[in-house]
């Protein structure tokens, strides 16, 4: 079996692994588990590190906390993105906040969506999405 990068949901390092169904391993510089499914909240500086280096493909939510919609889709991003450990990383970053990738990547409305697989864009959505349409869009990057 191929070994996989995936980038620590803690702190950002590169771990290259051996995915077995299952199993959890932690990472190698601060033990975090690798398969926690919960959301990284990611900053201009940690963005590109998840967005370059996993090999899995990578949802990112650029929001904002004055945005209705965003925070309506808090929640259903959040249950989306529990059944996805190790298939999928969900990010999430303030746009408001971190407007450098925002600006990168030309984000122009929130929430926007966007998916990248090996560092490539490969699909976006600017309007909040429901648990289901967030699953399977998670679910057709695989
Ligand atoms: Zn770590």
């Amino acid at each position: 079996m191929e070994n996989v990068k995936i980038v620590c949901p803690e702190c950002s390092s590169v771990n290259s692994i051996k995915i077995v169904e299952g199993v959890s391993i932690a990472c190698s510089q601060c033990e975090e588990y690798l398969d926690d499914p919960f959301p990284v909240e990611v900053t201009d500086a940690s963005c590109k590190v998840h967005i370059l280096e996993n090999d899995i493909p990578i949802l990112i939510d650029f929001y904002s906390t004055v945005c209705g919609p965003c925070m309506a889709m808090y929640d259903d991003y959040e249950d989306a993105a529990l059944e996805f450990p190790l298939k999928v990383r969900f990010l999430k970053i303030n746009a408001d906040e971190h407007q450098k990738i925002a600006r990168e990547y030309g984000v122009r409305a929130l929430p926007t969506i966007i998916a990248f697989k090996k560092g490539e864009e490969v699909h976006r959505i600017s309007r909040q999405l429901s648990r289901v349409e967030l699953n399977l869009w998670a679910q057709s990057l695989i």
